[in-house]
């Protein structure tokens, strides 16, 4: 078999998806597994992708997108490990280590939530956006941000899930959360909803008045979000989300609630295009699996072809961002990060690559790629454009990387370290860019 494949896991508090394929229109096998214990569940997941390497599909990668809380610290001892989940028997579950040991293959770990907004980024409903706000309504909730490529992380991912919300009035339910009772997670999730009115959520029709309250619950926290992050596409999955007359309710109620206080057109003219469902249900997850997965490998070897790289799909979509921002970066004045005058020369060159020995890295910076199978980050650096703005560059061996964390993308699960940065046109006008 010539084709490169990867496999995937959504790994769920319901259930595990797991999937082998290399884009939204190639998957080649996908299943699922309820999740039960870890041991049982895990064993599953490793056979499915065992019983393909034995067929001969040349697996590279394996990507997992996992509810959490996770540890995605990678200079922690329990990094990949699943964290104070609510989720019974799941607390501590080193899922990257077993995963890595049970399948002998590379893997890299990411939310589910940020998972599925790369996903969704690629291939699906956000396609061209610029950033994807992802939320899963499910067994919890859980929200995933995307921007320009990059899952969003910072001391550690978000949690969406667990905002306070104000309770509706005559609203005596005390919520479900361990941690904190009527957060939002605790009010509106699958099995909040069943026990607020004891049965399971999908029998409830769409005329029971819990959905009212359901969307009560999830404008409160879409108006927050919306307000912090102003995401350039917000899209709505998970199980309890598959009642689609939420939507409109949802649509009425986040219009209503923002109150044509932000100058969006998204929300105060197009909203039913703004909040959608996703695209790639029921796949959105595994996907991002897989293009992490495939991001990691493509880091290491290099896509292909260009055509084939994830960075490649993004091109052929045509919805490269700030494409014109591109363009030339003239360095002959510029000074590399050393203060050094920089070696490039002419308009269309790239910035030329530092050598090895002079790699700037972070104190992040410089791990190698042991833990995961994937490589080592090989630091980063900065240039000066003309107009004296500063740009990430990239390394001798031109591997991409991510400018933000500055960590190996396959220690943190990080996508494709392409680099990024900012320049300034002609009229002094600063915009971002990715390589
Ligand atoms: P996971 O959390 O494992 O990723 P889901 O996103 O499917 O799985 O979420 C499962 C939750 O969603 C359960 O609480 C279930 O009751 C609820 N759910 C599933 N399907 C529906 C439906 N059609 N309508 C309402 N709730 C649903
Ligand atoms: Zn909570």
């Amino acid at each position: 078999m010539d084709e490169v494949y990867y496999g995937g896991v959504e790994a769920g508090g319901t259930k595990f998806v797991c999937a082998i394929g290399r884009d939204a229109q190639h998957i080649l096998a996908q299943a699922r597994f309820p999740t039960t214990t870890p041991e049982e569940t895990l064993s599953k997941v490793a056979d499915f992708f065992a019983e393909f390497m034995r067929q001969g599909v040349p697996l590279r990668g394996l990507g997992v997108a996992s509810f959490g809380p996770l540890d995605l610290d990678p200079a922690s001892p329990a990094f990949g490990t699943i964290r104070a989940t609510p989720k019974k028997g799941w607390e501590d579950v080193p899922l990257l280590r077993w995963l890595q040991e049970k399948t002998g293959l590379p893997v890299v770990i990411e939310t589910d939530v940020n998972g599925a907004a790369l996903a969704e980024w690629l291939w699906g409903a956000a396609q061209g956006k610029r950033s994807c706000l992802y939320l899963t309504i499910g067994t919890g909730i859980g929200g995933g941000l995307v921007v320009e490529g990059q899952p969003f992380r910072a001391l550690s991912h978000a949690e969406m899930g667990h905002l306070r919300l104000a309770r509706l009035a005559g609203d005596t339910f005390e919520g479900i959360c361990p941690f904190h009772g009527d957060c939002l997670e605790g009010l509106a999730s699958g099995p909040a909803l069943a026990q607020r009115v004891g049965e399971p959520a999908e029998s409830l029709p769409p005329t029971h008045p819990a959905w009212e309250l359901e969307a009560a619950y999830l404008a409160q926290a879409l108006h927050t979000l919306i307000c912090v992050l102003v995401p350039h596409q917000i899209v709505l999955g998970g199980g309890v989300m598959k009642q689609r007359h939420l939507f409109p309710r949802l649509w009425h109620r986040v219009r209503a609630s923002l109150n044509s206080y932000l100058p969006l057109r998204e929300v105060n003219e197009s909203i039913e295009r703004y909040i959608v469902p996703p695209a790639l249900e029921p796949l959105s997850g595994v996907l991002g699996a897989i293009a992490l997965a495939r991001r990691a490998q493509e880091r290491e070897e290099g896509p292909r072809t260009a055509e084939l790289g994830v960075e490649g799909d993004r091109q052929r979509i045509g919805k490269r961002i700030n494409e014109s921002d591109r363009g030339p970066r003239t360095a002959d004045r510029g000074m590399d990060d050393g203060g050094r005058p920089s070696t490039n020369r002419g308009t269309n060159q790239r910035i030329k690559p530092q050598t090895a020995d002079r790699r700037p890295r972070t104190a992040d910076c410089g791990v190698d790629g042991g833990r995961t199978g994937f490589p080592a980050c090989q630091g980063r650096g900065t240039d000066r454009q003309r107009m004296g703005n500063e740009s990430t560059n990239q390394t001798a061996d031109r591997r991409p990387r991510t400018a933000d964390c500055g960590v190996d993308g396959g220690r943190t699960g990080f996508p494709a370290c392409r680099g990024r940065g900012q320049t300034v046109n002609e009229w002094g006008n600063t915009h971002s860019f990715i390589r």
